[in-house]
């Protein structure tokens, strides 16, 4: 049996993001569609948690009051916003938004059917990519490469993982929304900023930078 020969990344991406934006496996408000992302030559990948409604209503993640603070952290690390979009893979955990929170703070965390009904997407990135470094942003983004950990031993450092495209450095950051207090305390503001510094430094070495 002759094996196929892999596509192009550019075109597997995009067949990629066809077959995403015509998903409707869970049930969800009328008019709610996937959200997906616009590049197709990524050299790494950062994971979110879903979208929210600035998303939904955009078409394109990390578009609302938590991807400007995201986006200010990456400048940081050297990327500003329109080249993190170019460069960086942007992937979520589920890719619909699943609404407000019945509480009506903030949006309703994704069920753990939504997140392993969507997990095939993002499993499929991960082959298609490969990529070398993974930005999970947030706990359940950074739950799916590392388990649960206390965000103080996973944010501001290095971990290696296994997954479904091979293996892959992990650099957690915490969630850009300021909804828990986590970021506001000093210690883990440092650790924010160690987990930036490493992402540079990745970004360097794959000769990335758009911001000095
Ligand atoms: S959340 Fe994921 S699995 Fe569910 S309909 Fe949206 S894209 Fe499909």
């Amino acid at each position: 049996m002759t094996r196929r020969k892999p596509l192009p990344l550019a075109r597997a991406l995009e067949e990629h993001a066809e077959a995403l934006l015509a998903c409707r496996k869970c049930v969800l408000s009328p008019g709610i569609r996937p959200v997906t992302t616009a590049t197709r030559t990524p050299i790494a990948m950062l994971v979110g948690q879903a979208p929210g409604q600035m998303e939904q209503a955009g078409g394109r993640p990390f578009a609302g009051r938590a991807g400007k603070t995201l986006f200010q952290w990456l400048a940081q690390a050297g990327l500003d916003e329109q080249t993190a979009r170019d460069r960086l893979y942007i992937a979520a955990i589920t890719r619909c938004y699943p609404g407000p929170h019945p509480s009506g703070r903030g949006d309703r965390v994704p069920t753990l059917g939504e997140r392993k009904r969507c997990g095939d997407w993002l499993a499929n990135e991960l082959r298609i990519i490969r990529p070398p470094f993974i930005v999970p942003v947030g706990r359940l983004a950074i739950d799916r490469f590392l388990g649960p950990m206390p965000l103080d031993e996973a944010v501001g450092r290095e971990h290696q993982v296994e997954h479904e495209g091979g293996s892959s450095v992990i650099i957690p950051l915490p969630h850009p929304s300021g909804a828990s207090s986590w970021i506001h305390a000093p210690e883990h503001k440092a650790l924010l900023n160690r987990s930036l510094e490493l992402l540079r430094k990745r970004l360097v070495a794959k000769r990335v930078r758009s911001v000095a």
